[in-house]
């Protein structure tokens, strides 16, 4: 073993890979400073629910054993990946940040293992992607319950907290896995996005997070939520590192009959390229009121930025866009009271029986597993769906989606790309909006559009703003939002901007 030290989980993940591959560090030292950091790190930070210590040696010593014999290893060969827990991972619990995943414990079991999350006994597709190209998982990540929220405040496990002020929220509902690669914990990571569970946690924290294309990446072994929605994306503290997980996890899936066929992009080679002359789109609609000006001074200066690589920036109007927070919210829940209703007592995790009948069954699970945004939702999806109700709520939000997705069509005839802020906010404080859902819904109106649309987006960090109160500058996000597999189109010009982005290199400050 070389004597790399901890700080080569802050290099970038193709560097990672490159020194395992090339033997100059081990697989196994990389993990046992992964496990470190997160022991160190994690008490304070909620970004893991689960660590699997033994697991992920044994899964490195494996790596080093296979170089060793002449094995060519993978594009991500030695390197740490966290993954949400909404993600199947064989063998290790899922609980998707909700409590009807666990059981209760058994007699004769140890305390600990009251909160034992149903174990999945396959791995999701992205993850058996992950580890073919040589990722290790030292655990899973922190969520909001079933990923609904914008804080990872709805976590029955507690919230994670922001590493640039654990006073504040990372985000959500991705919240863990955008912890897990702001502090340095974990050089990526995955996350899912519903309506902006990647975008926001990594706009909150600094990091870069993409939302692919809907059916870019396959759903199989992503607990659902709202599945014409959902994608599963990466999380990494540079471009590079998030387009090469991309790469490895993109692809048409047998298993997920939504997953596209289209041959996945050049994402990494994208990095670097000359991004001249491509045009830029700014839709007024994204910087109205509600946005911080703090916040939109920060994106304004990146779109300056753009304009000095030679792109050429022209307004451009995304019409529907108010009605976004309304339609989604309307699907969504739809589509979750639907989803959500497997989780009855009888086929997985948590069952609490009143020995009744059925129904007192079904309901005392419910009752007792499900949290209180989980409930609220599948109330407002069950109304929405209801006889009477489908055609007025149901029916016309999926027209209105329609309109948001036309918005974006006529866009994109005079633009190659479409630049806006993440969040009209900086990471707010632990609490301030948990009390009012409706604040907290508000506060998605800036990635709720592409979802609804279907378009891939991404999160890269522009200037840290001082708000006032806070104690130091905060990370914001500058959206990019590309017509369909336009994926790598993204990565260019994030990568562009990064490179002169005064957020370069900026990670919060750890005194251990
Ligand atoms: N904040 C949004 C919600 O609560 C989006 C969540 C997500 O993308 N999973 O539904």
């Amino acid at each position: 073993m070389s004597a790399a030290d901890a700080a080569i989980l802050d290099w970038s993940i193709p560097e990672i890979a490159r020194v395992v591959r090339s033997g100059e560090v081990s697989a196994e030292e990389i993990a046992r400073h992964s496990l470190d950091r997160i022991e160190q790190r994690n008490g304070r930070l909620g970004a893991f629910l689960t660590v699997q210590g033994e697991q992920t040696i044994d899964a490195a010593r494996d790596l080093d054993e296979r170089r060793a014999r002449g094995e060519r290893l993978g594009p991500l060969a030695g390197v740490p990946i966290g993954i949400k827990d909404a993600l199947c991972l064989e063998g290790s619990p899922a609980t998707a940040g909700s409590k009807i995943l666990t059981r209760a414990a058994q007699p004769g079991e140890r305390d600990l293992d009251a909160y034992r999350g149903w174990r999945p006994p396959y791995d999701a597709t992205v993850v058996a992607r992950l580890r073919a190209a040589g990722a290790l998982f030292p655990g899973k990540c922190n969520m909001d319950e079933f990923a609904m929220g914008s804080s990872t405040e709805n976590s029955a496990f507690g919230p994670a907290r922001n590493p640039w002020d654990p006073t504040r929220t990372p985000g959500g509902s991705s919240g863990g896995s955008a912890v897990a690669v702001a502090s340095g914990m974990t050089p990526g990571s995955l996350g899912s996005d519903t309506g902006g569970s990647i975008r926001q946690p990594a706009a909150f924290t600094g990091t870069v997070g993409i939302k692919p294309t809907y059916g870019r990446v396959s759903r199989y072994g992503l607990v659902a939520f709202a599945s014409s929605l959902d994608q599963v994306g990466p999380f990494a503290a540079d471009v590079r590192g998030a387009a090469r997980i991309l790469g490895v996890i993109a692809g048409r899936d047998p298993h997920d009959a939504t997953s596209l066929d289209a041959p996945v992009g050049a994402y990494e080679e994208a990095c670097g390229r000359d991004v001249a002359g491509l045009r830029v789109g700014i839709p007024e609609e994204y910087f109205a009121a509600g946005t911080d000006p703090l916040v939109e001074a920060s994106v304004r200066a990146a779109i300056r930025g753009l304009e000095g690589q030679g792109c050429t920036v022209r307004p451009v109007s995304l019409p529907h866009t108010h009605a976004a927070v309304a339609t989604y919210y309307i699907l969504a829940t739809a589509e979750c009271s639907s989803n959500l209703a497997r989780f009855d007592g009888v086929r997985f995790g948590l069952r609490v029986d009143p020995k009744k009948d059925l129904n007192a069954l079904y309901e005392a699970t419910r009752g007792a597993g499900f949290g209180r945004e989980v409930k609220r939702r599948i109330m407002l999806g069950t109304y929405v769906l209801s006889s009477g109700y489908y055609d007025a709520y149901y029916l016309r939000a999926q027209r209105v989606r329609t309109l948001i997705r036309r918005d974006f069509d006529e866009a994109f005839r005079d633009v190659d790309l479409i630049a806006t802020p993440v969040s009209p906010v900086v990471a707010f404080r632990l609490g301030e909006k948990i009390d009012d859902p409706l604040a907290m819904y508000l506060a998605d109106i800036d990635t709720l559009p592409a979802s609804l649309a279907g378009l891939p987006a991404l999160s890269v960090p522009c200037a840290p703003v001082l708000v006032p109160g806070a104690a130091a500058p905060l990370p914001v996000g500058l959206q990019l939002i590309g017509p369909a597999l336009e994926e790598a189109r993204l990565c260019a010009v994030a990568h562009a901007w990064e490179q002169i982005s005064p957020a370069r290199s900026l990670r919060p400050r750890f005194d251990a």
